[in-house]
């Protein structure tokens, strides 16, 4: 469906606010054919900063989160850089990433950006057999993507060789710190040919991270998402919230979160075009009334998108950036980041788009698991509060439905003419109670006004760690360390071991999916959380360890099945 990806396609349209195109930041036609058949419209902000500094051969200290399109950031320069005359032999760009998840999701973005360049990537990380790496290393590899730990094995073996290397990436540095990664990353940068160029991304810029840059990089440019002071003067009137959820289930909260805010207009905005087509299809499959609106639209094509918005017969508009840029609505409501913007500037001006007039109006964000940092990069920027809510539950939706029935029969009930109906209740008022008749007709009006609507399957909350104060029940805890007097306020608390750490590549947010998805335990109700190499514990409420125990045991964890059991030494109490 995607038209044939021509450079030209990048330019900003007509009344983009004039920010640099990816064609502006210097990169090859390839390259920009790849980012346009994509869909990405512009770069985003760490992509404006990175790219030419990295073009030319810089090395760079980036602070940036995920969301914030830091991996194009760094990816399509070292394509850019790769020579022509070679692919395959020993690798010229060595990615080092804390899991194998990110190692795979880094080497894909290298392929889908670098496949008209023919770059040969490969992840590499442990838990994979390691014949299939080999081979794929003895053919040649261009770029390589390497968890730390399984990097050094194959350097140890020979056969991963670094001295072609002419760039080095430590991404999401802070990460693979706190993993315990310090030593193999050195031993691997004792390696590298010390006229390389070396990057540096990190969520946070611990002092940890600030030694390791002095130590490996040189004389390097500093970039950061999200340094700008809290904005001053009026904050608009708008209700911030946001939903942490995983991708897959990303329509279906919308869908949910729609239902039960019932917006009467509401923009959705998302990173691509692609994301942008996919989404309505996606939405008017579930029957809301959604338009696409973005960059590859004609005036004429976007005009009448506008017009059937304003007439009402849309309710529902999907967007990027670009092509709202300079839209006035009226009738908005709502705004919904389906994916978290990749800067906060991005986000301010986006929420601006409600809430105006002394209206007041509402901004939800959909934010993956990982993208919770760029949440709380945001509410310092803005110096606004950004509530992570619960995802509505099955319960919720049929408590909101049968309000809006009850809310219909009200409205009838003071405005209709319903004596031509008197005939039918009268005939079954003698056979059946009163009562009785008015419950089946109300069940018709409810089922008639919302059909289908018994088919949802709850969706399992996910949440990530919230800062130790904020959570209840529980004070003075250890953080991801046991003991460290960590005693609830109330009840008991029960460890849980699971025989699964972080040589699994176990995360604590992992732990926390696995448990709420499995149980009907909330994120919040979950303790301290331990990591070790090749167990965790989790801290729960006594009184629901059991279904813990159960819920882990009959689901698996980073796709296996571990041993969970309850933690002798640690019952607390
Ligand atoms: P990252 O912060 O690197 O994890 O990227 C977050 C997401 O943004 C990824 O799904 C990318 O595919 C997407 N992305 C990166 N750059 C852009 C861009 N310029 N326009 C649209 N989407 C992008």
């Amino acid at each position: 469906m995607s038209s044939a990806p021509t450079p030209t396609d990048l330019s900003a349209p007509d009344d983009s606010d004039g920010g640099p195109a990816f064609v502006d930041l210097g990169l090859r036609a390839e390259l920009l054919g790849a980012l346009s058949a994509l869909g990405y419209e512009e770069p985003t902000p760490i992509q404006r900063e990175a790219i030419p500094l990295l073009l030319a051969g810089r090395d760079l200290l980036g602070q940036a989160a995920t969301g914030t399109g830091k991996t194009a950031a760094f990816a399509l320069p070292l394509l850019q850089r790769m020579p022509d005359d070679r692919r395959g032999g020993d690798p010229v760009s060595l990615v080092l990433v804390p899991t194998r998840e990110l190692a795979v999701q880094v080497s894909e973005a290298f392929h889908r950006y670098g496949k008209d360049l023919g770059a040969r990537v490969l992840p590499i990380y442990g838990g994979q057999p390691i014949g299939r790496q080999l081979r794929a290393l003895d053919l040649g590899v261009d770029v390589v993507v390497a968890t730390p730990g399984r990097a050094l094995d194959h350097i140890a073996r020979g056969t991963l060789r670094l001295g072609s290397l002419a760039t080095v990436v430590l991404d999401e540095a802070d990460e693979m710190l706190d993993m315990g990664f310090a030593e193999d990353i050195e031993a691997i940068l004792e390696h590298a040919p010390a006229e390389r160029q070396t990057v540096l991304f990190s969520a946070t810029m611990p002092a940890r991270i600030d030694g390791l840059a002095r130590k490996h990089l040189t004389d390097p440019e500093r970039i950061q998402i999200g340094r700008e002071q809290p904005v001053a003067g009026e904050a608009p009137r708008v209700r911030q919230s946001a939903y942490i959820v995983t991708r897959a289930h990303k329509p279906a909260v919308l869908g949910r979160v729609l239902d039960v805010e019932s917006p009467t207009a509401a923009i959705v905005f998302c990173r691509s075009r692609e994301e942008v087509d996919r989404l309505t299809e996606t939405m008017n499959g579930r029957g809301y009334r959604a338009e696409a609106l973005h960059g590859g639209m004609s005036q004429e094509q976007r005009d009448r998108v506008m017009g059937r918005l304003r007439a009402g017969t849309a309710d529902l508009l999907v967007a990027t950036d670009v092509a709202a840029r300079g839209l006035d609505v009226e009738q908005l409501t709502h705004v919904v980041n389906y994916d978290v913007p990749s800067a906060p500037e991005s986000y301010v001006h986006r929420i601006g788009r409600v809430g105006r007039a002394g209206r007041e109006g509402v901004a939800i964000t959909l934010a993956e698991p990982r993208e919770h940092r760029m949440l709380k990069t945001i509410e310092r920027v803005t110096g606004q509060r950004i509530d992570i809510d619960k995802i509505p539950t099955v319960a919720d939706l049929r408590t909101r439905r049968m309000a809006l029935t009850q809310a219909a029969l009200r409205e009838s009930l003071l405005e209709d003419d319903l004596d031509p109906f008197r005939v039918i209740v009268e005939s079954l008022s003698d056979e059946f109670d009163l009562m009785e008749v008015a419950l089946a007709a109300v069940k018709l009006a409810h089922e008639a006004a919302l059909p289908g609507s018994d088919d949802e399957e709850e969706i399992p909350q996910v949440a990530v760690r919230a800062p130790r104060e904020s959570r209840p029940g529980f004070e003075g805890r250890g953080g991801d360390r046991r003991g460290g007097g960590s005693r609830p306020r109330t009840g008991g608390t029960a460890q849980v071991f699971i025989g699964l750490g972080r040589r699994a590549g176990v995360r604590p947010q992992d732990l926390v999916g696995a448990i709420t998805g499995e149980t009907r335990v909330s994120g919040r109700d979950i303790g301290s959380i331990e990591i070790a190499d090749r167990f965790s514990l989790v801290e729960v409420p006594l009184g629901v360890a059991d279904e813990v125990i159960a819920g882990l045991r009959n689901s698996t964890i980073k796709g296996r099945k571990a041993t969970v059991r309850r933690d002798r030494g640690g019952e607390g109490n």
